[in-house]
């Protein structure tokens, strides 16, 4: 069928070209040339292209046949005859088609650079997301002279929530605490999956004692909407505060987190530490 559609653009004209008289010949074969080459892309595109594009494409395409039978001598009566047909086939229908292409090909770039920031399982920022969005976070941070945050969570002992209660069920898991971390942060927090059970936050124009308020929160309980799942998840955070500062504030930012959460897991899990206090809050 949709080879068809190219054949029938190739066989038409040239049977139009051979069967009557054409005025412009020159502009009959580009216009026809044209079609070819709108239903090659549509045909080609049929599983790639957005559905606007294509309704802008199958637009032009009429729109062309439309411009290659007014050189047809013999059409000249019926295509040339109504005014406003012409200027809606020929000239609105064109720029229709050109403006759905536009959006079209505007959307798919915009969901592709999504896609590509996004990590699908728990459906935040992935790894390389995080770290070019927290560079423009902390250029902006020196601009206005605010203090940045950064907060690490990891999950305890995750890897037996999937030895006892399997890989589904450790990645429903993963989906209830990105979501629990979503909404105990704020909107123009950045959150990320840096990778397995650990998930990354970072707070821009957040202090200490802000991102401290923030961490006893991630800290609450996790409730498990699940059946058959009788387990706490809890949480290890480990937490920092940098001023302003013009060189690595990212590595800075995170190895110090790090190693408020690796202390955090040192001593038992399920806590919550500052790097500057490195000692417990609660
Ligand atoms: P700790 O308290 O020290 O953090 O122990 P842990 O078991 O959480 O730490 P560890 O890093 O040993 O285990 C992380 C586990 O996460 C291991 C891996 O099987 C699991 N994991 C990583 N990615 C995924 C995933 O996408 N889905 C699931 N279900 N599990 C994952
Ligand atoms: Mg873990």
């Amino acid at each position: 069928m949709n080879y068809l559609l190219i054949a029938i653009s190739a066989l038409f004209p040239t049977y139009l070209f051979f069967s009557f008289q054409i005025l412009d010949k020159t502009n009959f074969l580009l216009e026809s040339a044209s079609l070819i080459l709108l239903a090659t892309i549509y045909v080609f595109g049929r599983t790639t292209l957005e559905y606007t594009v294509k309704l802008g494409l199958l637009s032009l395409m009429v729109c062309k046949s439309y411009e290659f039978l007014e050189e047809v001598y013999q059409f000249q009566t019926v295509i040339n005859s109504n005014a406003m047909v012409d200027m809606l086939v020929g000239d609105v229908l064109s720029l229709l088609g050109l403006a759905l292409i536009a959006y079209g090909i505007h959307n798919m770039f915009r969901r592709q650079r999504r896609m590509a920031e996004i990590e699908p399982l728990t459906n935040t920022f992935n790894k390389r997301a995080i770290e070019q969005l927290s560079k423009k976070e902390l250029e902006r941070s020196l601009r206005y002279m605010t203090e940045t945050s950064m907060i690490l969570v990891d999950i305890d002992h995750f890897k037996q929530v999937n030895d006892i209660f399997g890989h589904q069920i450790g990645d429903r898991v993963l989906v209830i605490v990105a979501e629990h971390l979503r909404k105990q942060t704020r909107g123009y927090d950045l959150l990320a999956r840096w990778g397995g059970d650990e998930f990354i936050i970072l707070c821009p124009s957040t202090s200490q004692s802000e991102v401290k308020e923030v961490m006893t929160r991630l800290q609450k309980a996790l409730s498990l909407p699940m059946e058959n799942a009788p387990f706490d998840v809890t949480l290890s955070i480990g937490g920092t505060t940098v001023p302003p500062l013009a060189e690595n504030q990212f590595e800075r930012l995170f190895s110090q987190a790090d190693k408020a959460l690796y202390k955090v897991k040192n001593n038992g899990r399920n806590n919550r530490c500052h790097f500057h206090d490195l000692s417990f809050d609660v």
